[in-house]
């Protein structure tokens, strides 16, 4: 199915990132180089923090954020199961555990109040998401890890923008990591980026990235060939040039694509206040919500159908998340069951992502909006006997 009335996301790259894409291919460096670092300064300059490095995504960014700080085998990552599975699955590859934490009721966040209970001896930090776009409580996330020596890394794929008590991504973490996948705020197909604030830790995730090699390509490009060694086991992350190209000229779009999203976001929510059988997560006050995806729950829990019957009026729709303690894998390998994380359960139950993006219109909105109420009202009038 191709003819959507109203896709569920649309990317705006267009002739900037073409003409950037096409100065980078007028060089002579396809790989990690000028333009990779040009985004980096850019990055890190956005978050307020000393140092950015390009990845290929933030599934990478957490995994070597991990590795960097030492934290691998027989020990704990404290997390969240209502989140993408990459937040989970970088903590397996880093060689530790995952322990859950229920998310809260109204917002699909890690639940802080939760986290202290789930601290045992072999704990070693806390893996938030900004679920939607909208922060987690990081200041009383620091208290915690504060108190108890524990070291916090933030999955910030959903956030770039987001600010809650004058907090922002990365402000009170040893790093977060960010993604730039298709659907994401920032994208270049795939890509993504770890930013902090500690030198040691930032030259430790530049080997990281490339094998542990002392000197890239671009250096070689540059000073011609001399022999480099690998001083640490690394991965294959590096972001190309390539991929920062796209990035760059997205800077600029930021802070407007972040305002359209607002608006967008408020016309759904007045519109949808009175279609029955709907909740919208709740925003905290003092935040300024990113505004990744915008998410539904539907009460009885009836999910699954009502996706179809969008789909049957050409309507795009996800599901962020069903979550990940119920995936097989976790299952088995950690005999998880339905009913540990009765929060994140109910979300993963009910949550839809509806179509939203900048580019859409408030008639595909409203579209969007008159077929959810259509269906709803279906669902409320009682069959009949
Ligand atoms: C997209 C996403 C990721 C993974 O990002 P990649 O760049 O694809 O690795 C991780 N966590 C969350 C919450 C995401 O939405």
């Amino acid at each position: 199915m191709t003819d959507w009335r109203v896709p569920y996301y649309r990317h705006d790259l267009g002739d900037a990132e073409l003409q950037s894409l096409a100065r980078v291919l007028a060089g002579d460096i396809l790989t990690t180089g000028v333009a990779t670092a040009e985004f980096e300064a850019r990055f890190a300059h956005l978050l307020g923090r000393r140092h950015a490095l390009g990845v290929m995504s933030c599934t990478g960014a957490m995994h070597l954020a991990l590795l960097a700080l030492g934290i691998g085998s027989g020990e704990e990552v404290i997390t969240t199961p209502m989140s993408f599975i990459a937040t989970s699955t970088a903590i397996l590859e880093a060689g530790a555990t995952p322990v859950f934490v229920d998310a809260e009721n109204d917002t699909g966040n890690i639940d802080a109040a939760r986290v202290e209970a789930a601290i045992g001896p072999k704990t070693r930090a806390v893996l938030p998401v900004h679920l939607y776009g909208q922060m987690c409580d990081m200041r009383a996330l620091r208290a915690i890890a504060d108190r108890r020596g524990l070291a916090i890394i933030e999955d910030s794929a959903h956030c770039i923008e987001g600010v809650r008590d004058g907090v922002r991504p990365g402000d009170l973490a040893k790093a977060a990591c960010f993604s730039f996948y298709a659907t994401k705020n920032m994208t270049c197909g795939e890509g993504g980026a770890i930013v902090c604030d500690d030198d040691a830790m930032a030259e430790k995730l530049r080997l990281l990235r490339v094998h542990g090699m002392n000197k890239t390509g671009y250096d070689r490009a540059r000073e011609g060939y001399t022999h480099w060694d690998m001083t640490l086991l690394g991965w294959k992350y590096n972001m190309s040039n390539i991929e920062a190209a796209l990035l760059l000229p997205q800077f600029d779009r930021i802070a407007p694509k972040l305002a359209r999203r607002h608006a967008l976001a408020r016309q759904y929510e007045q519109r949808l206040s009175n279609v029955p059988g709907i909740r919208i997560p709740a925003t905290r006050a003092n935040t300024v919500h990113a505004r990744h995806v915008f998410t539904i729950w539907i009460e009885d829990g009836n999910r699954d159908c009502i996706i179809e019957e969008l789909k049957a009026e050409r309507i795009g729709a996800v599901v962020n998340y069903r979550p990940i303690h119920l995936m097989s894998y976790f299952r088995e390998r950690f005999g998880y069951r339905p009913g540990m994380f009765p929060i994140a359960e109910w979300i993963g139950e009910r949550t839809i992502s509806l179509p939203f993006y900048p580019d859409m219109s408030e008639k595909q909105v409203d579209i969007v909006v008159d077929a959810l109420r259509r269906i709803m009202m279906r669902r409320a009038i009682p069959a009949h006997g």
